[in-house]
């Protein structure tokens, strides 16, 4: 038996990062960059006009009539150089000539017989997108560690950039055992009750975007229970295990697990919900098996599980941390172990939740946070400082 911190340590100890794997810029979105990405060219990789207007060439001498002699648009390749009072018409993105040094809007402008004249003050480079002003070629576009947003994607496709190299993403197979588990859609025979886990686990595995996720159901039996889960942990980086690892005479997981060879890294944590966990090691498959109770079996993915996918994808920022919050009604923890409550915050204050038990997610439902608190038998009372882990 471990405390709640030694087991939030050891699972963080135990999981691995994840491959490294070069992939397409688009399957790469919301994942992890593994190494530094240079630029491959300037950006941008020419002078550019930022306005649609004129290009001109100015000094002291001629800052206002210029000599209209070309035009130039997007798209365009033309190197045309000009004389000092020259000018030419030019369209936003289109190159500037390679000695102009200003772009007059438009709108500040006005032509008659091809003579420009500017109501407009000139500076040097003024609405010239300067070569390389936004990277120079080589420099460090986006570093180790980054989380590619839709913003990082669209930064490195202006660079040219099609395939980058990021931590992939784990396989995982969650196995939900129990005899009385009916499949929800099916009539309820008398003794059964839904099976909820798995889509649960599963939906709150898609919300932080694992989709690489198969299901697996088991009775409770010794041989059906070891070969699933055999097959699971050849298959898969981890393995989620609903039920069927507590003390009961029908509970066959840990036995399972141990006669494959799995290392317990261990077993139970000094909490409420969640005492039964497992956290073992296969060759390089990580598996948790979480108690059945359904809120159990949620509060030790959110607390546990979570960062430790996290880790596998190389989020820099993979540990859960607590946030302090006012607490707004009295509890009494008679228990020893750590608690961890369904409770509701606004930002600022936190509230507990009705039905705490461990087989109802009712309340859980409307929860966006799980309360903290330390081991030992204690009174809380409104208006304290309590530790909260913000779930979503
Ligand atoms: P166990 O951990 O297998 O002893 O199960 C503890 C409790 O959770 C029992 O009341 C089970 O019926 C219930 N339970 C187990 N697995 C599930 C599941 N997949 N969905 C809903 N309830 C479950
Ligand atoms: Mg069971």
């Amino acid at each position: 038996m471990v405390s709640i911190e030694e087991a939030m340590e050891l699972v963080q100890h135990t999981t691995p990062f994840g491959c490294v794997k070069k992939t397409p810029l688009l399957a790469a979105l919301d994942l992890f960059l593994a190494k530094d990405i240079h630029a491959p060219i300037n950006m941008p990789p020419f002078h550019q006009s930022a306005m649609d207007g004129y290009a001109v060439l100015f000094d002291e001498t001629h800052q206002n009539d210029f000599v209209l002699v070309d035009e130039i648009k997007a798209g365009d390749n033309k190197q045309r150089i000009l004389n000092i009072g020259e000018a030419v018409r030019i369209f936003t993105g289109a190159p500037t000539p390679p000695n102009a040094n200003a772009v007059i809007m438009q709108e500040n402008t006005s032509v008659k017989e091809n003579v420009l004249t500017i109501d407009d003050i000139l500076s040097k480079n003024k609405n010239i997108r300067l070569m390389g002003e936004q990277i120079q070629q080589n420099q460090i576009a986006l570093q180790k560690g980054e989380k590619l947003n839709p913003a990082a994607i669209g930064f490195l496709a202006t660079l040219g950039i099609t395939e980058v190299e990021v931590y992939n993403k784990p396989k995982i197979t969650i196995v939900v055992t129990g005899n009385e588990l009916a499949t929800p859609g099916t009539s309820l025979e008398s003794g059964q009750i839904y099976e909820s886990n798995a889509i649960m686990l599963q939906s709150a595995l898609l919300k932080k975007g694992f989709t690489n996720i198969s299901i697996t159901k088991v009775k409770d039996d010794y041989t059906a229970t070891k070969e699933s889960l055999n097959t699971a942990i050849q298959e898969n980086d981890f393995v989620l295990i609903s039920g069927g690892i507590s003390v009961g005479d029908y509970d066959f997981v840990g036995k399972a697990l141990l006669e494959l060879n799995t290392e317990q890294i261990f077993y139970k944590i000094k909490q409420k919900p969640g005492k039964p966990m497992f956290l073992g090691k296969n060759n390089k498959t990580i598996i948790f098996a979480l108690p059945g109770n359904p809120a159990s079996a949620l509060t030790c993915y959110y607390i546990y599980i979570e960062s430790a996918l996290q880790k596998f994808i190389g989020n820099p920022a993979y540990q859960k941390n607590t946030i302090d919050h006012i607490l707004e009604n009295d509890y009494d923890k008679k228990g020893i172990r750590g608690e961890f409550l369904k409770a509701n915050t606004n930002g600022t204050g936190v509230q507990i939740l009705g039905s705490q038990s461990s087989a109802m997610l009712n309340t859980f439902a409307k929860a966006n946070a799980l309360i903290y608190l330390n081991e030992g038998v204690r009174t809380y009372k409104k208006g304290e400082v309590v530790k909260t882990f913000l779930i979503d």
